[in-house]
């Protein structure tokens, strides 16, 4: 079975949520499928084999993807958190949604300059939250090795705000 037709049999597609209009992409069925969950971690570790150093998860989602892609590749793991939820001192990184704002945090002290970071979630829509993630790998001076989702949504030009970095998708939709 091909990567997208596995995500075209496990994804749940859930109309008008959280808000009326909104088609949301419920991806917690591939999670729990002991195959799905492999399958997905392993094609979006693949493309970026031997050119990582360490994998970031966005919270709280991509914490899945990015804890079992580190365990998988024998790295270690970043959390890329919501405001508030770190303990020790961050940076962080303030971005404009389309409806609203978000925020953003990560630890000062957990990586390097110059070491190569792999950043994964689960869906890329506007490109607001990894752009973000990006940023806050950047203020620390180590590097974006890529970006790794599972979905990417067609026509909301997210990759355009990731501007010059490698962005992996397991599958476009529309
Ligand atoms: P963006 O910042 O507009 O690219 O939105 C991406 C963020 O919102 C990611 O952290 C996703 O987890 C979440 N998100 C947006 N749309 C969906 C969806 O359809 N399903 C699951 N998560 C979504």
């Amino acid at each position: 079975e091909s990567i997208t037709d596995l995500l075209d049999r496990l994804c749940a597609i859930v109309p008008d949520y959280p808000q009326p209009g909104i088609s949301f992409k419920d991806l917690t069925p591939v999670f729990a499928d002991p195959v799905g969950l492999r399958r997905m971690v392993d094609e979006l570790i693949a493309p970026f084999e031997g050119r990582f150093d360490i994998v970031a998860g966005l919270e709280a989602r991509g914490f899945v993807l990015a804890a079992a892609a580190a365990y998988a590749s024998g790295k270690g793991m970043l959390t890329i958190r919501k405001a508030g939820k770190l303990p020790r001192e961050v940076y962080r990184d303030e971005y404009t949604l389309e409806y609203g704002s978000g925020c953003l945090e990560m630890h000062r002290d957990e990586i390097a300059p110059g070491t190569r970071v792999l950043i994964l979630d689960d869906v890329l829509a506007t490109g607001g939250t990894v752009g973000s993630a990006v940023r806050l790998v950047e203020m620390t001076g180590a590097v974006v090795a890529g970006i790794g989702v599972v979905l990417e949504l067609d026509g909301l030009e997210g990759r355009a705000k990731l501007d010059g970095h490698e962005v992996v998708s397991l599958q476009l939709v529309h």
